[in-house]
């Protein structure tokens, strides 16, 4: 028998392999077999687990699912697995933290944002709750942080748990994270560094992809979410158990709204994909069609094709609800 790490999130002992995966199998979730960067992404993810396998745990206290070995994907695990990146529009977490905002009656004089993206959601804040000149964010992409720079808001591409973040105690109002703790590793650090930077009397909001419905997705044929992408997978008691030890409660928290329309939409994608990772499917020859031109008629008729098999699976999900919306949001403050 081997030992079981204990959970990141709660330090609790009591945890399960729910699942174990090899380095080819996350690296086809991410390119195609035969696609160029298949090989260096295969030997990067080796590397970053030292060896050719990793497995999802989960926790029986707080529920918190995580990758081992713990370890985040860096720049170039990024670099190799999404050559391309889009950046959201309007998600469901802006507007439920805006409303909080409003409900607190907040004015905040200076904000940070963590993975800002391209910034649709600090614009959002503006001019009703802050100016972009009291807005600070961080961000990985080059062209995301020229695009905050030209908005006027201070950016830069840094890890907020460095070394130059350690002298701004106290600095920010609110702190908003949206969809990027679940990349984290490094919690203590990570819940550390957000209560020192936080203001007494300051707000934090995070979202993360909703737990009950990743686990329904791999449960019912459809995509794993798969490290080093995603390595921490979050409930309401694993943000409790994380943010306690440095002085943060959990003041709010929320399940996005079940839409059956739009998690049909996201399986036939999704159920496509994972049936991408088999060779030999109409969906891995689809995605493999080197002229874009054929692959964008291939893909969605490949997706399409799977539709009827994919029937049973929506009235499951349909019955699951109110459990399966798409994300957990979390509003968290000093604990008094
Ligand atoms: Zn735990």
């Amino acid at each position: 028998m081997t030992m079981q790490p204990p959970c990141p999130a709660c330090g609790g002992t009591a945890t399960a392999t729910r699942l174990r995966i090899s380095a080819d199998e996350a690296t086809a979730h991410f390119v195609p077999h035969g696609h160029a960067n298949f090989e260096p992404l295969r030997q990067h993810i080796r590397q970053l687990w030292a060896g050719d396998t990793a497995e999802l745990k989960q926790c029986s206290g707080c529920g918190f699912g995580f990758c081992w070995p713990y370890r985040a994907g860096d720049a170039e695990f990024y670099r190799l697995a999404y050559p391309t990146t889009s950046y959201p529009v309007m998600k469901w977490e802006f507007g439920r933290t805006i409303a909080a905002l409003r409900k607190i009656g907040a004015k905040p004089r200076s904000i940070l944002e963590v993975g800002a993206g391209d910034g649709f959601f600090l614009r959002l804040l503006t001019p009703d709750f802050c100016k972009t000149a009291q807005m600070e964010a961080t961000e990985f992409n080059a062209a995301a942080v020229r695009r905050l720079q030209a908005d006027g808001i201070q950016a830069s591409a840094t890890d907020i748990r460095g070394a130059e973040w350690g002298d701004r105690q106290g600095a920010f109002d609110a702190i908003f994270l949206f969809q990027v703790v679940e990349h984290m590793d490094d919690l203590h650090g990570l819940f550390g560094r957000l209560s020192a930077l936080l203001a007494a009397d300051g707000h934090i909001f995070i979202a993360v992809p909703n737990t009950f419905r990743t686990s329904f997705n791999e449960d019912n044929g459809s995509l794993i979410d798969m490290p080093p992408n995603h390595v921490g997978r979050w409930t309401e008691k694993a943000f409790a158990e994380a943010s306690r030890p440095h002085g943060l409660n959990v003041l709010e928290a929320a399940i996005e709204p079940f839409s059956l329309k739009r998690f049909a939409r996201q399986d036939i994608y999704y159920s496509h994909r994972r049936r991408a990772q088999t060779e030999g499917t109409f969906s891995a020859q689809a995605r493999k069609v080197k002229s874009p031109a054929v692959r964008k008629v291939a893909e969605p008729l490949a997706a399409l094709a799977g539709v009827p098999g994919r029937l049973p699976v929506w009235l499951r999900a349909a019955r699951a609800t109110p459990h399966l919306g798409g994300a957990l949001w979390v509003h968290l403050a000093r604990s008094h």
